[in-house]
This record gives structure tokens, sequence and C-alpha cells, in this order.
């Protein structure tokens, strides 16, 4: 038997290994260059990625989670505003909201989608609201023709976090289509390297099409300077380097394809999956595209721990995205929530698993993938 390629979580190996001339070569010429902070490259992936998400303004920075931090400094929100996000997701998102001493409304999700559910969100606003942040989870849109709905009644901010839908596209019911990011007020993203587009260190992005706030952004991205050594804001430094724009301008070409890989994967193990009455396939809202940042299943009548530990023990890795719904993490936790308004999150944390999902598999990996899950569930 021919031997299998190990499986990774994410195979940042094996996509290297396909522009690897490429990429070495500008990275090497950053590094002759010598302008490792705020060099050409900078400008140019920028640039790029503005007429690729079709945004007028691309603001670069450290990472997805100084993005989130910056765009709510941009919108001028203040100490004791609401910001409502979802509950089940990643924590970067409350994090910042708490650090900037704004106040966390977290919501429940969709059981389908996995996204923000729109009847909490509309349960969650009060006078003090001021901003919605969807979080397009795992690869697809929230429902945002719902979203900016409720902020237009209510006159709120939207802040998409686009860390893990970077390239998927949002239909409107009028036809129009718009990228994940582009459709609020501002957008941000991160390069993390495991991300659809990720860099090889740290990264992250907002978008904007205000050209005033896409200003502001600019200026506190760089310790509130609009003049070089006057601080006119208050700001921080958070910096996409120079390198990791020149390893962006490199792959974003390949994004697209990149989503296709992925989407093939998922249709492989959506193929599969579908037989069984124990297991529940990732579902697309008809309203955006998926770009598989993760597969996630939902399990019925299976003992997702156990399953968990079997298929690490069998070499194939896989995760729990998320055992911990945002609302009962200690740093969190807050006497205003109550256990029946988070129903389907504290259902998913104990239900879900993610399988691995990258651009490079081998067709002999997703079978023993999946060969090996329908073998535990079914026994
Ligand atoms: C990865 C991620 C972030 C944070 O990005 P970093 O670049 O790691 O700071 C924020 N939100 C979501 C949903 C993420 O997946």
């Amino acid at each position: 038997m021919l031997s299998m390629k190990q499986i990774q979580m994410v195979d940042l190996q094996g996509q290297y290994h396909k522009i690897k001339d490429q990429i070495d070569q500008s990275i090497l010429e950053v590094i002759e260059s010598s302008a490792y902070i705020n060099g050409p490259e900078v400008k140019l992936f920028q640039e790029e990625l503005e007429k690729y998400l079709g945004v007028k303004h691309v603001i670069p920075c450290a990472n997805g989670t100084d993005a989130l931090q910056i765009a709510m400094m941009g919108l001028g929100l203040e100490q004791g505003d609401e910001v409502i996000t979802a509950d089940f997701t990643f924590a970067a998102t409350v994090e910042v909201i708490a650090l900037l001493k704004l106040t966390p409304v977290l919501v429940d999700v969709e059981m389908d989608s996995f996204n923000m559910d729109i009847d909490a969100l509309k349960k969650a606003i009060t006078p003090k609201t001021k901003a919605i942040v969807p979080v397009h989870l795992f690869g697809q849109c929230a429902n945002m023709e719902a979203i900016l709905e409720v902020a237009k009644e209510h006159n709120l901010y939207v802040i998409e976090d686009t860390a893990q839908a970077i390239g998927a596209d949002y239909k409107f019911s009028d036809g129009a289509t718009k990228k994940a990011g582009t459709i609020g007020n501002v957008g941000t993203t991160s390069f993390f390297p495991s991300k659809n587009l990720g860099c090889y260190g740290d990264g992250g992005a907002i978008f904007t099409n205000d050209d005033k706030l896409a200003h502001t952004l600019r200026g506190i991205v760089n310790h509130g300077m609009y003049t070089r050594y006057y601080h006119d804001v208050i700001g921080v430094n958070s910096r996409l380097d120079s390198i990791q724009a020149a390893i962006l301008r490199i792959k974003l070409p390949y994004l697209d394809e990149y989503c296709d890989a992925r989407r093939k994967a998922a249709a492989y193990y959506n193929d599969a999956f579908s037989v069984s009455d124990k297991i529940t396939i990732p579902i697309t809202s008809d309203f955006t595209t998926h770009v598989f940042h993760q597969y996630t299943l939902k399990l019925h009548r299976v003992n997702r721990d156990a399953l968990h530990k079997h298929l690490l023990e069998n070499n194939i890795p896989c995760a729990i995205y998320y055992p911990v719904p945002l609302h009962a993490q200690k740093a969190y936790a807050d006497k205003r929530y109550n256990e029946s308004d988070f129903v389907v999150t504290n259902q998913l944390v104990t239900s879900v698993i993610s399988l691995p999902m990258h651009t490079e598999f081998e067709e002999d990996q997703l079978k023993f993938i999946t060969e090996t899950v329908l073998s535990f569930v079914n026994k």
C-alpha cells in the first residue's frame, strides 16, 4: 500500500512549497531593500487588497485583534457604550470590547449557520447600544441584510469581523454582491498564518468605504499622528511589516483558488457524511458563499470527546471550535446573562467538531478521515 501523507489540520508547508520560489524571492527583496517597516510592499498590498475586495480603503495593521480594537476606537465608541457580538466565537471580539471599557453584550447564534441570531440581536438592543459586531464564523457571512436593517432602525454601527471569511461573497436580495467585510461601516480581518489569507507571522487589516473614518484609522494605527510628531488622538502602534506584506502580495492572487480548494474538500466531506443521521454537515446560508475556514460538524447521539480522542489517536488532527461559550468564560461572565438566552451556543459547545481543512488535500487523506469518522459514529 502506498503510504499516505501525514494529515495536517492546516497544511501550511504544502501550500508554501507550491509557491516557494515566488515567496522566497519576495522576502529576499525586502531584506535587500532594508525597508522593513512601512516599505513600498505595504502600500502595494493595501492597493491590491482594496481592488480585490472592491472597497475604497484598506488600512493594514499588526493583527486581527488590533484591527477590531482600532475599528472601535475609530468609531469613537466610549466607556459604557454597549456593543453586541456573538456568544459562539473566538474571544478576540469580546476581548477588545472589554479592553476599551465598552460593555460587551453577547447574543446567541443560529443552529444552522453558527452566526449571530437576528431575534437574539433585536432582543439585546437597549438605548445604550452603539454597535453590532457580526463575526462571519467558519467562512460564511452572517445575515448582513437583516443586521443592517436593525442597525439602521437603531442608528448603530456595524463592524464585521471577517477574520474567518475573507474572500466570501454576500448576496443581497436585489442580486447585488459584496465581499465579506465591506458591507458594514467597517470590516476587520487577520492574516494569522492559518487564516484563509495567511502571512508568515502576524498581520491584520481594517476595511472601510468611509473616507473620514479611513483617515481617522490611519492615524490611530500610527500613534495618533496625522503629521509627524503631532499626536491629535490617542493611538496605538500597529503595523503590518514589509516582509508580511510582500508574502501577502504573492498569496492574494491565489486566494480564490484557495477558497475553491477548501470548498472542494468540504464537498467531499459533505458527500461522505450526508449518509449518517448522527452527523449534521455544515449548511451554507443562501445569501453567502462559504470559504470554509473551518469544516465543522454537529454530532447527535455520538460521544463527541471520544470521537475527538479517537481521531487524534489515528493521527487525524481535529479541534473543538469552541469548547466554552464566551458568556461562560471567567473573564466575560456577567450577572446580566441568563443561560436560557444561550440555548444554541450551550448545545453547540458540546456537539461540534472541526475536521482538518486546508488547500492541499490528497484524496486518500479525505477518504481516510471520512472513513475513520463514519466507522466510529456507526459503531
Ligand atoms: C483569528 C481571529 C481573530 C484574531 O486575529 P489575530 O490576528 O490572531 O489577532 C479575531 N476574530 C476571529 C473571528 C478570528 O478567527
